[in-house]
C-alpha cells in the first residue's frame, strides 16, 4: 500500500442522507433532490434554496406536475398549516417554474 492511497481513503465519509417526503406525490427523495419551501415569520410561502431558512418547512420535487399540484391543491397549506394568499401563490408558481427549468 502506497502513501497516497491512504490519504484519498480518508475522504467521503458516509453519512445517511435525510429523506423527504413531497407533498404533491408523496414520494421519498434525498432532502437534497427536492425543493424546500418554508413559511416565514411574516406568514408567508417562500423557496428556500439553501436549504437552511429557519421555519416551518416542505419539500416538493423539481417536477412542474408536482409544483402546480402542490400549490393549487391543497396540499402545501396543510402541510405548512398556512393560507396561502393569491399573491403568494402566483409568485411561488412562477418562481418554482422558473427554479425548476434550472433543474430540468
Ligand atoms: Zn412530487
Amino acid at each position: 500500500m502506497t502513501m497516497k492511497s491512504l490519504k484519498m481513503r480518508k475522504t467521503l465519509p458516509s453519512r445517511p442522507v435525510p429523506q423527504r417526503t413531497c407533498v404533491a406525490c408523496r414520494r421519498v427523495s434525498h432532502k437534497r433532490e427536492l425543493v424546500r419551501l418554508v413559511r416565514t415569520a411574516s406568514g408567508d410561502i417562500e423557496i428556500d434554496r439553501t436549504g437552511k431558512k429557519e421555519g416551518r418547512g416542505a419539500y416538493i420535487c423539481p417536477q412542474r406536475a408536482c409544483w402546480e399540484k402542490a400549490l393549487k391543491g391543497k396540499q402545501l397549506s396543510v402541510a405548512l398549516r398556512s393560507n396561502i394568499t393569491q399573491e403568494n401563490r402566483e409568485k411561488l408558481v412562477k418562481d418554482g417554474i422558473e427554479l425548476i427549468k434550472g433543474v430540468a
